[in-house]
């Protein structure tokens, strides 16, 4: 291969993301912003988002769902720096929130607690309560245990909760393998053979008021037909809860939809939804209000982590890239054996590629971002890792007591730091030394 064509194809593969990021010469650049200079401006390690690609990825959903009352819930734990809450709450979005902070960030970012639901299986007292106060649209409840607490912690508020009962659909795990929180097994949700049992004790419990019907399946789905398979599970309970006189005004069909890393084919986000609908219509459901609680798949091909490269270190057996974003940072491959997609920022014409594990400084062997991939770099260069927006820093920790990265976010000809890097001195901020 002769260097240009190195640089050819380096510059045609397909980028994850696209259109907002894209190559420009030899430059990769998000939203039109060069990311290596932004890696020289802010320093790095370094997340930045596009604010148009998030706009985008909502839009597909909102797209589909026109002329029904619907409400679309971003799952925040997915990213919950407060720009991209202000960007979504901005856009008429919702959130789907797991804990009381959650619900903070909600408020701090401008969101509203009636377009908020509650979701997660360890609610505490305190959590509901401040939930309860500010007036969340809705919990989505996970055991009957919950719902007895529930009930409690309302009356003596003198209220009555909102409540929808996550059910776990238990979709045939041999069919759909990448479904792992719709399963018996799994520790979420009410057993579907359960649901209307526990439907009739949440319509007697008088500090609830009974709203609808949930569900989440998993994460990373690449398929329309497990939705499809929830949603008939869902639907049969809702005809079963109300012919014992129990209405349920809306349904919940949760979150989970993929996104491309590498080469999977997720469905569009309106092609899966106008299926789900279609499905509704079909069934004789098509008046109910329709909720959704997207994650990943609205902010994850939004955001790439930018890296500089520290030190080359060929040998024998491997040769690592050592650069200078951690497990700390990125936790997805090393937590989740996860592929990302790793590019150079500036593309080096006359520098063969050499096949390297991309590694951070952590102490850990399984400290790494990428193995095995085929990058013409020098020391001091920048690397993108890509489809970095979902479960990135959100992730982030502090181990190596190392502080958390800097945020970005593009939007147009602006650029905008949504987040300072952490210093070192707050790390330890809270700590004491025992007076002796
Ligand atoms: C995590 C989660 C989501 C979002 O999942 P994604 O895979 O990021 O879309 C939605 N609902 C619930 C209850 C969740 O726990």
């Amino acid at each position: 291969m002769s260097a240009q064509d190195v640089a050819g194809a380096v510059t045609s593969r397909s980028l994850p993301g696209a259109p907002h990021l894209a190559w420009r010469d030899e430059e990769l650049v998000l939203e039109g912003h060069a990311l290596a200079e932004l890696a020289r401006r802010f320093g790095t390690p370094l997340y930045v988002y596009s604010r148009a690609a998030m706009r985008t990825a909502l839009a597909a959903y909102a797209r589909a769902l026109a002329g029904r009352r619907h409400l679309v819930c971003y799952a925040m734990k997915a990213n919950s720096n407060l720009a991209v809450l202000q960007t979504f709450a901005a856009a008429g979005c919702g959130f789907d929130i797991v804990s009381a902070g959650e619900l903070a960030r909600v408020l701090a970012a401008g969101g509203r607690a009636s377009r908020t639901v509650f979701s997660g299986v360890g609610k505490r007292r305190g959590e509901m309560a401040t939930a309860l106060e500010a007036g969340v649209r809705c919990f989505n409840v996970e055991s009957v245990g919950e719902l007895q607490v529930l009930d409690e912690v309302a009356r003596a508020h003198g209220v009555r909760a909102p409540v929808s009962l996550r059910v776990n659909p238990d979709v045939d795990a041999g069919t759909h393998p990448y479904i792992s929180t719709g399963l018996k097994s799994n520790k979420f949700g009410v057993a579907h053979a359960e649901a209307l049992a526990t439907y009739r004790r949440a319509a007697e419990l008088p500090g609830l008021r009974v709203e609808g019907i949930d569900s989440h399946i998993g994460s990373q789905i690449t398929q329309v037909e497990p939705y499809l398979d929830a949603l008939d599970r869902l639907l049969d309970l809702v005809e079963a809860v109300e012919a014992e006189g129990i209405p349920l005004h809306h349904v919940d069909v949760g979150g989970g939809l993929g996104i491309t890393y590498t080469d999977e084919a997720p469905p569009a986000a309106d092609v899966l939804v106008s299926r789900l609908l279609a499905r509704m219509d079909a069934r004789g459901h098509g008046h109910r209000e329709v909720l959704l609680e997207p994650g990943r798949s609205l902010v994850g091909n939004a955001g790439v982590l930018v890296t500089e490269v520290l030190y080359l270190k060929p040998g024998e057996v491997t040769n690592f890239c050592i650069v200078d974003a951690a497990m700390n940072d990125l936790t997805r491959p090393a937590l989740y054996d996860a592929y990302m997609a790793i590019e150079p920022c500036v593309v080096r014409r006359h520098l063969p590629p050499r096949r390297w594990d991309v590694v951070g400084p952590v102490c850990e062997s399984g400290d790494w971002l990428g193995r095995q991939r085929d990058l013409a770099v020098h020391v001091g260069d920048h690397l993108a890792v890509l489809s970095a927006g979902a479960y990135g820093m959100a992730m982030a920790s502090n181990y190596n007591t190392r502080p958390r990265a800097a945020e970005v976010m593009v939007d147009g000809d602006a650029v905008h730091l949504v987040r300072e890097r952490e210093r070192v001195a707050e790390l330890f901020a809270g700590e004491r030394l025992i007076e002796t």
